[in-house]
C-alpha cells in the first residue's frame, strides 16, 4: 500500500486548494474529497440538496454517509491517496468527530496534516466565498476551534500512530505549503 495523506484543518483555512495543488503536482496521486463522496451519497439518496446541509442532518444519518465514505477511501490503492476533510464537524447537537475512531483505524493515514491560518484570514475566505454557506463566526470562536482542532488532531495521531504536520496558509502562500508537503511525501515515499 502507498502513503495515504489525512488533510484537516477548519472551513476556511484554504484546505481545498492545498489539496488539490498536492494531488496535481505528485504522480500517481489520488484525491478523495471526503465531503464529496458524502455528498453524492447524500444527494442520491435525497437527504440532502448541497454540500453544507449535511451538518445540519441528524447526527445518526450524518453517521451512516460518514461510514460510507471511509470505507470507499479504505479500498483506495493508489501511490499516494490524499483525504481532504475534517477533524470535527460543527452539528446542532454539538461538534461532532470526522474522524472518530473506527473511521480513522479504516483509512490507515500514514501521515496527518493540519492546515491552519489566523482567523483574519479565515473570517475573510468565509465571508468571500459565495459557492458556501459557510456558518458566521466571530474571531473569538474562530480561535477556539482552532484550538479545538489541535486537540483532536493528537487523539487521530495515537489512535493510528501517524506522524502530524502543522501548515500555516497564509494567504498567497498555497502553492508554497503544497510544493512544502509533496517534497516531504516523496522522501517518505517506499
Ligand atoms: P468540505 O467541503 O470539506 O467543507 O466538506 C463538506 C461537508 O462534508 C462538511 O461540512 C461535512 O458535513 C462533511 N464532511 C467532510 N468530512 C467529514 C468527516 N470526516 N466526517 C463527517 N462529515 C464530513
Ligand atoms: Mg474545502
Amino acid at each position: 500500500m502507498g502513503l495515504r495523506v489525512v488533510v484537516v484543518g477548519i472551513p476556511g483555512v484554504g484546505k481545498t486548494t492545498v489539496v488539490d495543488m498536492l494531488v496535481a503536482g505528485f504522480k500517481g496521486a489520488k484525491l478523495a474529497n471526503f465531503g464529496t463522496i458524502m455528498f453524492e451519497a447524500g444527494l442520491s439518496q435525497k437527504l440532502v440538496k448541497n454540500r453544507d446541509e449535511m451538518r445540519k442532518l441528524p447526527v445518526e444519518k450524518q453517521k451512516r454517509l460518514q461510514k460510507f465514505a471511509a470505507t470507499k477511501i479504505a479500498n483506495m490503492r493508489e501511490r499516494l491517496v490524499v483525504v481532504d476533510t475534517h477533524l470535527f464537524i460543527r452539528t446542532p447537537e454539538g461538534f461532532w468527530p470526522g474522524l472518530p475512531f473506527d473511521v480513522v483505524r479504516a483509512m490507515k493515514p500514514t501521515h496527518l496534516v493540519l492546515v491552519e491560518a489566523t482567523p483574519e484570514e479565515i473570517a475573510k475566505r468565509r465571508s468571500s466565498d459565495t459557492t458556501r454557506y459557510r456558518d458566521a463566526v466571530t474571531k473569538d470562536s474562530l480561535t477556539e476551534e482552532l484550538a479545538l482542532a489541535r486537540s483532536f488532531l493528537t487523539v487521530s495521531s495515537t489512535l493510528t500512530g501517524a506522524p502530524i504536520s502543522i501548515v500555516r496558509n497564509a494567504q498567497g502562500k498555497q502553492e508554497q505549503v503544497a510544493l512544502g508537503l509533496a517534497k516531504m511525501l516523496e522522501k517518505a515515499s517506499p
